[in-house]
């Protein structure tokens, strides 16, 4: 166990960030940003950033760089984040992002990049079948069985088709996931700080492949 993380998981839609990232922030016991989900929130609170990002997300674009900078920047003060670490799922999404994020953690630099390698065929076939909670976020794979209204075994909320899981939101995702993010992996990589890790396989194992080069990392 190691006395807090700073950590970014980098990899397409659909890698499994989300599912990793709430296992290692219990281990590294740090919070878990997700950019995502922070987005989401704010647009089922109806609040000013989610009625401008929802129209974005739905078509499966980017939010504005500023925007994401300041509500990263805004986060990271937070005393959870000061004292513990975080990781970091789903942002930096843009080189401009990423050195925004160097700025802000220069006094904490950032102990590891993770990529969360899965290829495209595979992810596409997973975020066609995923569905997610409403309410509290975790997700289920459909075999097409489910009753429904399907219900969250966790929270109990309705469990869902996210609005930029459907096909062309997917493609148009990947897509930008190749042009915007694949150049991070440049930007970590010429800095020593990234380290690939194979995302195919089951969670558990995909879990101690990431906690083993993490703990390297240290
Ligand atoms: P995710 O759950 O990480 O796939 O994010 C869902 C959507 O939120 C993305 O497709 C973008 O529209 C938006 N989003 C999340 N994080 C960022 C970011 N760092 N920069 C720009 N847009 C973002």
């Amino acid at each position: 166990m190691i006395p807090g993380a700073r950590l970014i998981i980098l990899g397409r839609q659909g890698a499994g960030k989300g599912t990793q990232c709430v296992r290692l922030s219990r281990h590294y016991v740090v919070p878990h940003i997700s950019t995502g989900d922070m987005l989401r929130a704010a647009v089922r609170e109806r609040a000013e950033l989610g009625l401008m990002a929802k129209e974005i997300m739905d078509a499966g674009g980017l939010v504005g760089d500023d925007i994401m900078i300041g509500i990263i920047g805004a986060r990271l003060q937070r005393a959870d984040a000061e004292t513990r670490g975080f990781i970091l799922d789903g942002f930096p999404r843009t080189v401009t992002q990423a050195e925004a994020l160097d700025k802000i953690t220069v006094d904490r630099p950032l102990h590891i990049a993770v990529d969360l390698d899965v290829p495209r065929e595979v992810v596409l076939a997973r975020l066609s079948a995923r569905r997610v909670c409403r309410d509290c976020g975790t997700n289920y794979t459909a075999t097409g069985m489910e009753r429904q209204p399907w219900i969250c075994e966790v929270c109990g909320g309705d469990v869902m088709q996210r609005g930029d899981d459907t096909p062309d939101a997917v493609n148009r995702r990947l897509d930008l996931y190749e042009t915007q993010t694949a150049p991070l992996i440049q930007h970590f990589g010429s800095q020593d700080r990234l380290v690939v890790v194979d995302g195919v396989g089951h969670p558990d194992d995909v879990f101690r492949r990431l906690t083993t080069v993490i703990d390297d990392s240290q």
